[in-house]
């Protein structure tokens, strides 16, 4: 909640990923689409300093998304290790498909599409975000500047003269052989540390370096928070399709049935064992929730066999509800009136398909397309 105030942030529903693990029953999407965007708003996303939209009201993302599945190795998408986690965690849904394969290329046009500069993501989400980057500088390479830097080095070859050529060819190969801004900091610092330059040739090169920059996708950066990843009631990766979430709007007596039902430490099989709590998926929410002297007394109690299960889960079901008891009051003029959401999604949208629409009409020009 804090980033929305610090920079431009933009929350999607990603409606066309759900269909790639539920495309034969897609009759659930409406709902939870509607679901979660009330989640968002009550848990604190101010539409006044955030953009909400919908990801297939932007048709933009699937332009891109085929646009780039064109230049993307397989072997970029086959090692992508969620890709292989979720079929075995998912073994009763068939996910030998096409969508399924490419989810996370449609996530990198979700991201590229806004050239967005930093993805709040949880560590398990860190190997997409480096394919992303590598796809963006794939595309750069590809489509962004061979061709003005090839012109501009030639220009600056007869500018600056033969024995400059040297220097010039050498920068030439740095920039082009990645095509991205780190190359382009080596190939500065290069000029740096170049004798006998004067001060007007090495400000031309520079020039010539910066104009003939033309990157048209950036490389996003994770942004991990702490805590970034609490785990399922199973201990497994918490997600809806793995039957083991606490939503964000749970009533009171849900959360605690869910709570209460969490494996724990397997070797506390009676009140008298004791236990870890490294083994155990409720210790992980205690250091997300609790405060110190609480995970203390939970840790102590566990190892010495102290307190019981069911009353070391007791602050955390508290705690729980506590934080969700706000998100109740927020939501409840959203579940009034749901003409409200519907118009807030129908601002962001518009945002979204401006900016979407711009990105899209460089890549379509990079890419000879846009006749
Ligand atoms: Fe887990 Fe707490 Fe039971 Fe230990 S006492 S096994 S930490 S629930």
């Amino acid at each position: 909640m804090r980033l929305q105030s610090e920079l431009p942030c933009l929350f999607f529903v990603a409606d066309w990923h759900a269909l790639t693990t539920h495309y034969d029953d897609p009759s659930v999407i409406e709902t939870s689409t509607w679901d979660m965007l009330i989640d968002w708003l009550a848990a604190g996303v101010d539409p006044s300093q955030a953009t909400l939209f919908i990801q297939s009201k932007v048709p933009e993302h699937a332009e891109l998304h085929l646009l780039l599945s064109m230049a993307t190795p397989l072997g970029w998408l086959e090692r992508v290790p969620t890709y292989k986690d979720q079929q075995e965690k998912l073994a009763d849904r068939d996910l030998a498909t096409y969508g399924f394969l490419g989810y996370p290329l449609l996530q990198a046009a979700d991201v590229l599409i806004y050239r967005a500069s930093q993805v709040p993501v949880g560590d398990d989400q860190v190997p997409h975000i480096e394919m992303m980057r590598e796809i963006a500088r794939r595309f750069n390479h590809l489509y962004g500047k061979e061709k003005g830097f090839e012109v501009k080095a030639q220009e600056a070859v007869k500018k600056l003269g033969s024995k400059r050529a040297k220097l010039y060819n050498e920068l030439r190969t740095q920039f082009q052989q990645q095509g991205s801004e780190s190359a382009l900091e080596q190939a500065k610092a290069m000029l740096d540390d170049a004798q006998n330059l004067s001060m007007i040739d090495r400000e031309r090169l520079f020039g010539f370096l910066e104009g003939s920059r033309k990157l048209i996708l950036s490389e996003p950066q994770a942004l991990l928070t702490e805590s970034s990843r609490l785990p399922g009631l199973d201990g497994q990766k918490m997600s809806k399709s793995y039957g083991n979430a606490i939503a964000l709007r749970e009533e009171k007596d849900v959360v605690a049935k869910k709570v209460r039902t969490m494996p724990t430490d397997p070797a506390r099989v009676r009140r008298t064992d004791p236990g870890d709590p490294d083994k155990c998926p409720v210790w992980q929410f205690h250091v997300v929730y609790s405060d110190n002297a609480t995970r203390e007394w939970a840790a102590k109690g566990c190892r010495s066999a102290g307190i019981g299960c069911l009353e070391c889960k007791q602050p955390v079901i508290d705690a729980i509800v506590r934080e969700q008891e706000p998100m109740h009051e927020r939501a409840q003029q959203y579940l009034d009136d749901p003409s409200l959401v519907r118009a807030i999604v129908a601002d962001g949208c518009d945002h979204a398909r401006k900016l979407a629409q711009d990105t899209m009409r460089d890549v379509r020009e990079a890419m000879g397309l846009s006749y």
